[in-house]
């Protein structure tokens, strides 16, 4: 199994080497650590290089979006066998609704670097629907992929992204009992356009709410929606696995 977004470069994690022992214990094989500005990529970078189990992605989040440079974030795309996205790049008006025009430049010069590396992206997208599909109407074709991970929004929103070739990745989210939204996404979704991660340290899936989260609870978070689609649980993950791995070239 592969957690295909963790923050491993948290500073919440002060013992990294126990979190990854823990999730190849479990059988989870591969995590993609994933940066949210610039100090936070190199450290992802840093970590995948220690560890053979830990991919990287490389990338902006819009809550930073006044810090981008993108020069700098040029000079931390390498050509190693360990970076394998952009993100995580997007919109956010939960947290402020007053850059928006920046966020978007952000959002769009992003997407722009990882076409011109052929790499995938990793999209994060809170209360900005209606811009974020504006802008990936926009940029579509995704020849190297596109992931809205974390996904919280409609099955009617999900379809309109998948038509343009845009992946959805669940986090433990999906296992929160009143998420009746997404429990539709993911019993209707096609099996060929979704995969899982935890974003830990963050959004713990069911049955651990109030801890901690790690790599290793995406097995909990695969274990719901196989429930959901009333499917055996290691064929599920066997399928979300080879997307997975196909999308983020492991
Ligand atoms: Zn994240």
């Amino acid at each position: 199994m592969i957690d295909t977004h963790c923050h491993l470069n948290d500073a919440k994690y002060e013992d990294v080497d126990e979190i990854v022992n823990n999730f190849l214990q479990a059988g989870v094989e591969k995590a993609i650590c994933v940066g949210w500005d610039l100090k936070s990529s190199k450290q992802a970078q840093d970590i995948a290089y220690k560890y053979p189990s830990v991919y990287y992605a490389v990338g902006v989040h819009p809550d930073e979006c006044s810090s981008y440079n993108a020069q700098e974030l040029q000079n931390l795309i390498v050509k190693d066998n360990k970076l394998v996205a952009v993100g995580e790049i997007g919109l956010d008006y939960y947290h402020n609704k007053e850059n928006k025009a920046q966020q978007k430049q952000v959002f769009e010069n992003q997407i722009l670097i990882a076409k011109q590396h052929k790499l995938p992206i990793i999209i994060h997208c809170r209360d900005a629907f209606g811009d974020t599909l504006e802008i990936l109407k926009k940029h579509a074709p995704f020849d190297y992929g596109a992931v809205m991970h974390c996904y919280s929004g409609s099955w009617e929103f999900a379809k309109q992204i998948i038509s343009l070739g845009v992946k959805i990745s669940f986090t433990g989210s999906v296992t929160f009992n009143n998420a009746k939204n997404l429990h539709e996404v993911a019993k209707n979704i096609p099996l060929d356009s979704f995969f899982f991660e935890t974003d830990s340290p963050y959004m713990t899936p069911v049955p651990n709410r109030g801890k901690r989260n790690e790599p290793k609870l995406v097995l909990d978070v695969a274990r719901f929606v196989a429930k959901l689609r009333n499917m055996d649980e290691n064929k599920l993950i066997s399928i979300t696995d080879k997307t997975a791995k196909e999308f983020f070239n492991l």
